[in-house]
């Protein structure tokens, strides 16, 4: 497996540092405001690239924090008259319910910041000790950049060209301009913990570092978030945790592109910025990640609603044509073409292994889904040339190799299909007497009688018994191997 190391900035082979095991950490959101769908690609890009992990047989442990103290978070509550507390709680439950509506797996671990100010602390003092930071008077303490000689390396910058334009600001005690705050002095009305440096609380930085070590050991095998946080944010991580326990922090960086909307920023001035959660109320979670899927993780989105649009046709495609496949092997009648049925299975294990490289070069998941499209478009013509006499060894091959694609990368084909209706069992013993009480069979007892009707001519009656399915929302389909019931 090849892993784009954004820190070296070549695709690397990928190996664990323990055998069979990865441990990875993915950046959480800070929980002042419901996130948005940018945040979203970042997330559902690790969880596809999580699931492919294990899908390749790997034990992977996810750490992923919430940020649940802030600025952001504070000037929020004052808005509002609220606590810190209260927001950050409020937005960490919608947080948490809006990725399980994504169809995103929890984390193993999900550590909050304000839980574990005990560990940061320690780090902070270590720091101290070793050269690598300062308590300045006024209760702030502060990473001393200089005194790490590798700073940079993990976003590719050079400690020369970030003092242009560098600046100490008002307020700030900072010996060197690039230094960064690992504990900020409480201001009146803010939350706070006490400290050896006085009531204060972890900078942003911190957080990760100390939760990493904390919670997976360091180094880990990836570190992960948007591109937007490769500087400062993981730069500064990694400082930290590199001069605190000279192990090293992350063996392999991944940094996200950024979703953009209809080709522009997103943003709230423009009128184009979107919560995950009122995409989901109109589209569903399958047909958005399908549209991230169809992009590299490392290339920018681009979103539209003509874009999901179009993914939620796809879906449609896809789900339609593993149904048409199932239903052409349970009903398949006539000698099927050999011939056909080995072109058909030759073709669901080319898109299988098309799939399995495509995904092992750096995660490319619009390669992997391309081969299934493929598959796709081959089954729709081998089901219309073939008639009703499939064969149903390779309309299962092909059914089972999309529908396992698809849930390797998190994506439903669809929600549990409805049960047909209790109300058939009434409508079948009416028409045949049927008194069992499988909802199947009273479909077939009714498809049936429709068929005898019909070839009876007796219109009327068929009419009758095709108007009541349709007061149950039901409609009947005729195809090639049979009729069958679906939900209108
Ligand atoms: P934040 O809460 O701002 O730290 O963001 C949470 C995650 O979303 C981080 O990994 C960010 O890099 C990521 N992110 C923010 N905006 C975007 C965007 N427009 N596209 C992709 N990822 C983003
Ligand atoms: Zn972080």
């Amino acid at each position: 497996m090849k892993i784009y190391n954004s820190s070296t900035h070549r695709k690397e082979d990928f190996q664990p540092i323990e055998e069979g095991k990865v441990r990875m950490y993915v950046c959480g959101p800070t929980v002042y405001d419901n996130i948005h769908i940018g945040n979203a690609r970042t997330f559902i890009s690790f969880d596809v690239i999580r699931r492919w992990l294990i899908a390749s047989g790997y034990e992977v442990t996810f750490a992923q924090n919430l940020t649940d103290v802030d600025d952001k978070i504070i000037n929020r509550a004052n808005e509002q008259g609220r606590t810190a507390a209260e927001v950050a709680e409020e937005f960490s439950e919608k947080f948490i319910g809006v990725m399980r509506a994504a169809n995103v797996m929890d984390p193993d671990i999900r550590p909050r910041a304000t839980k574990e100010i005990g560990p940061m602390i320690g780090m902070i003092k270590s720091l101290i000790e070793q050269g690598h930071a300062y308590a300045a008077d006024n209760g702030d303490v502060y990473f001393s950049v200089r005194s790490d000689p590798s700073y940079g390396e993990v976003s590719g910058r050079n400690v020369d060209d970030l003092m242009v334009g560098a600046r100490i600001a008002a307020g700030e005690e900072k010996r060197d301009p690039l230094d960064f705050a690992l504990w900020k002095a409480a201001k009146p009305g803010e939350p706070s913990w006490p400290s050896p440096w006085g009531e204060g609380r972890p900078g942003w930085h911190t957080e990760c570092a100390a939760m990493a070590h904390r919670y997976l050991g360091t180094p880990i095998d990836i570190h992960g978030g948007g591109s937007d946080l490769a500087f400062p944010h993981h730069e500064n991580e990694c400082a930290q945790a590199t001069c605190c326990w000279h192990e090293g922090f992350a063996n392999t960086w991944m940094h996200t592109g950024m979703l953009l909307v209809d080709g522009e920023k997103m943003s709230k001035s423009l009128g184009n910025f979107f919560t995950l959660a009122e995409v989901l109320e109109k589209h569903s979670a399958a047909a958005l990640r399908l549209l991230m899927l169809q992009t590299h993780y490392r290339s920018p989105l681009d979103f539209s609603w003509e874009r999901l649009e179009g993914a939620e046709n796809s879906l449609e495609r896809i789900a339609t044509c593993v149904e048409n496949l199932v239903w052409a092997a349970n009903h398949a009648s006539g000698e099927p073409d050999a011939d056909r049925a080995a072109a058909l299975i030759a073709a669901a294990e080319h898109a299988s292994a098309e799939f399995e490289a495509a995904m092992n070069d750096d995660f490319n998941s619009a390669g992997a889904v391309a081969a299934y499209f493929q598959l796709v478009t081959e089954a729709n013509t081998y089901l219309d040339e073939v008639g009703g006499a499939a064969d149903a060894e390779a309309c299962f091959a092909c059914s089972a190799g999309i529908a396992g694609a698809f849930s390797i990368l998190g994506v439903k084909l669809r929600e549990p299909k409805e049960e047909l209706p209790v109300g058939l069992l009434g409508v079948a013993a009416g028409l045949a007497g049927y008194t069992g009480d499988s909802v199947d069979e009273a479909a077939e007892v009714i498809l049936t009688a429709r068929a005898e009707a019909r070839a009876a001519k007796d219109w009327a009656c068929a009419d009758a018994i095709r108007d009541q399915l349709r007061d149950m929302g039901l409609v009947i389909e005729d195809t090639a191997a049979g009729s069958r019931l679906k939900r209108a």
